[in-house]
């Protein structure tokens, strides 16, 4: 039976036989100190449910409640030329279909980085879709499923101005999608690649987030540069809260410079 990590929410196929999760144990998560336990995907859809929330016409929020995993978001972005699920959540349940179904289905899941892994390959054979991956962090892709598609280099192109950019840092194929249509200068979806602080002020940009593991300053600078090449003026990540709307270069700018500062 195909099992699900309840501290990461990452299925792992059939034929996995290590006692912990792969990602938990990984140094950027963590194995729980009250140990490594496993549900499956029955299960959750037993004792959860998928919530959706309207952000704007074209972009809809997915979480699962009560909360589980690490509590991380997918969003549904809808597009004329196809429909493009942004990371994923393991809960599939029938709610969530239908409301896909109804806005005209999925031709793409796009992936930030493996804390979103989740049950990918269910979503993409319901869907009939690939799933895009970029191919730096290949080696973390425990259920290589047949609609895995992996990209390589800085930039891949889906459709209607939408492109994923691999930012790195956090991981090495750590990437954003851009949505230029969605706001004046672009929006950017960016996983937990920024980590937006509570204050709503600050961006993180970490090795590790639970851990707390800083990135080397060269990987700062590189990362500084590789931002200014893009457009966005809004962003949405990880967590429900991590809307940011206004100020969003400036924050970022004061940020980058606050991690580069000795
Ligand atoms: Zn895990
Ligand atoms: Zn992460």
């Amino acid at each position: 039976m195909k099992k699900i990590c309840r501290a990461c929410g990452t299925q792992f196929p059939e034929n996995y036989h290590l006692a912990l999760c792969a990602i938990c144990s990984e140094e950027r998560q963590f194995i729980p100190l009250s140990g490594q336990r496993w549900t499956t995907h029955q299960e959750l859809v037993e004792s959860h449910k998928t919530e959706i929330t309207e952000i704007n016409e074209y972009l809809y929020e997915i979480i699962i409640t009560p909360k589980f995993g690490i509590g991380q978001r997918a969003f549904l972005v809808l597009s004329e030329s196809g429909n493009i699920l942004w990371d994923c959540i393991p809960l599939l349940d029938q709610n969530i279909i239908n409301f896909i179904n109804q806005k005209g289905g999925l031709k793409a899941i796009a992936i930030s980085h493996p804390h979103y892994y989740s049950n990918m390959n269910d979503w993409a054979e319901e869907f009939n879709c690939s799933v895009y991956i970029h191919s730096f962090d290949k080696e973390y892709v425990a259920d290589k499923g047949r609609s895995i598609h992996h990209w390589s280099g800085e930039s891949f192109k889906l459709w209607d101005n939408i492109t994923i950019e691999n930012i790195g840092g956090h991981f090495k194929g750590s990437s954003v999608l851009i949505i230029s249509k969605l706001s004046k200068l672009g929006v950017m979806l960016c996983g937990d690649t920024m980590y937006l602080s509570p204050s709503m002020n600050f961006f993180a940009i970490m090795h590790s987030y639970p851990n707390r593991i800083p990135l080397k300053r060269t990987e700062i600078l590189r990362i500084k540069e590789r931002l200014s090449n893009l457009s966005f003026d809004t962003i949405y990540g990880f967590y429900s809260y991590q809307n940011l709307t206004e100020n969003v270069r400036k924050i970022v700018a004061k940020s980058i410079e606050q991690h580069l500062s000795e």
